[in-house]
């Protein structure tokens, strides 16, 4: 059978297509309702930047499964690498034998994060756990309970994750959430009152003072930043941020954690985000592009850090499993060979002159972000009101002609980018021209 999907869109009928459709009564029967959906369409098969529905339809990948499939849906690496170790083993538990994908997928961490410090890796499964893990493991190394996290945060829905994520709807469940995480405000640059020139100074400001008179330094054992904001809205940390941050914890013996499971891994146009301020954090979490889709997570760290944790205390049954572990290390080799830093930043050059007009209509509020990880902020004309509404109708005309856009932000009204790094120009700017479109046709109806 022929797998691969030719990278053209293709779009015919109502969306969902009837066999999609068909599956709608299943899935409300079946799943619970807490399950979101962007799209309403089940997925046969996927190359590079196309995904194929079963109704034939093919659509353009701004998505990438949320900043996954950075490599491409089934780069060939990934999927040879994924059979071959399926065919040698799918688990041992790397607790109970080990094996040297989980050693690969560690060296490789360690070299490619910032800093030339003796680091260490653990892996674990998901981004959530990855962020509980960072979490414990800088309590167990300062001794100290609370932990610092921003505004428009989001670090996963379990407990402790969702404790630290700032978006109570709809992240949080009811009854008590985890101890000692407080919230500082966050620059975010397009909404700071004190004008976006001032952000990082102010914001910075306004997490100290809460930290002096709130919390005491002496009792902060992390804070925990997303260089770029995904979830919240694709909110680049301003210039002079992450370094205040890096300064403060330096200071007070706090450990600097960076959360770079969406941004981290070339998806900014540099393999860390925290590159492009020149600041070395000392625990790094990734997930997301680490292994092209599946289940794989991990903390790189400063060593003496990583070990303050006792044997036994890390890990998990499927933590590292090696089948992943293969499939990160394909796609962790594909990202470097194939360049795929310097493609981020070619996607935001191409999407910056793509988008020229989009980006001036009275609807757009900004546009924002850094390499292949961008953003439109939907506004009422003429302020800075989030409009979620205008938003959402843009999105679903994208997905009703063969574009798929996410939304996101704490207001719900950022459209945002995560092209796979490896779609060709052509299809960027096909793709782009839709989502221009769009924009304008949604303020052509706003002034009619
Ligand atoms: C997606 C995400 C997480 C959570 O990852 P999961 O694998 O969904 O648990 C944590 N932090 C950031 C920055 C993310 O984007």
């Amino acid at each position: 059978m022929n797998t691969v999907v030719e990278q053209v869109r293709i779009r015919e009928g109502g969306l969902p297509g009837s066999a999609s459709a068909a599956r709608a009564d299943a899935r409300a029967r079946e799943l619970p309702r807490g399950l979101g959906n962007a799209v309403p369409i089940f997925i046969e098969r996927a190359s590079g930047a196309i995904l194929r529905d079963i109704d034939g339809n093919q659509f353009i990948d701004f998505a990438s499964g949320i900043a996954v499939t950075s490599v491409g849906a089934s780069h060939p690496r990934v999927v040879r690498a994924v059979q071959e170790q399926a065919a040698l083993f799918t688990h041992t538990c790397f607790l109970v034998t080990e094996y040297d994908g989980y050693l690969g997928v560690a060296q490789r961490l360690n070299r490619l994060t910032p800093g030339d410090h003796a680091k260490k890796t653990a892996l674990f499964s998901t981004g959530a756990e990855a962020v509980e893990n960072a979490v414990k493991i800088a309590r167990a190394h300062t001794g100290r309970a609370a932990v610092v996290v921003l505004d428009h945060a989001f670090h996963g829905r379990t407990l402790l994750a969702g404790t630290m994520t700032a978006k109570y709807k709809p992240y949080r469940g009811a009854g008590p959430a985890a101890t000692d995480i407080h919230r500082a405000p966050a620059p975010y640059p397009y909404r700071w009152p004190g004008g976006a020139e001032n952000a990082a100074e102010q914001s910075f400001a306004r997490l100290t003072e809460m930290v002096e008179t709130q919390i005491g330094a002496e009792n902060v054992a992390a804070i925990v930043v997303e260089p770029v904001q995904g979830e919240g809205g694709v909110i680049v940390q301003p210039p002079g941020y992450l370094s205040a941050i890096r300064d403060y914890c330096t200071r007070h013996g706090i450990v600097m954690i960076a959360d770079e499971i969406q941004a981290g891994l070339a998806r900014t146009g540099a393999m860390f985000a925290v590159e492009h301020d020149g600041v070395i954090p000392d625990l790094i979490t990734t997930a997301k592009a680490l292994a092209a889709g599946l289940p794989l997570a991990a903390v790189t760290g400063r060593a003496e850090i990583m070990d303050a944790i006792a044997p036994g205390g890390l890990g998990g049954t499927y933590a590292g499993n090696p089948i992943a572990c293969a499939a990160a290390i394909a796609a962790l080799d594909v990202i470097v060979e194939e360049g795929l830093v310097d493609r981020a930043r070619r996607i935001e050059e191409l999407t910056r002159s793509a988008l020229a007009d989009a980006i001036a209509a009275p609807h757009v509020g900004e546009f924002r972000g850094r390499g292949a990880m961008l953003a439109l902020e939907i506004v009422h004309p003429g302020g800075t009101r989030p409009d979620a509404e205008t938003a959402a109708a843009i999105v679903a005309r994208c997905h009703e002609r063969g574009l798929l856009v996410l939304l996101s932000g704490t207001f719900g009204n950022v459209i945002r980018l995560l092209p796979p790094l490896v779609i060709d120009d052509d299809l960027l700017l096909e793709g782009m021209g839709i989502l221009a479109e769009e924009v304008r046709r949604a303020d052509e109806l706003a002034t009619a």
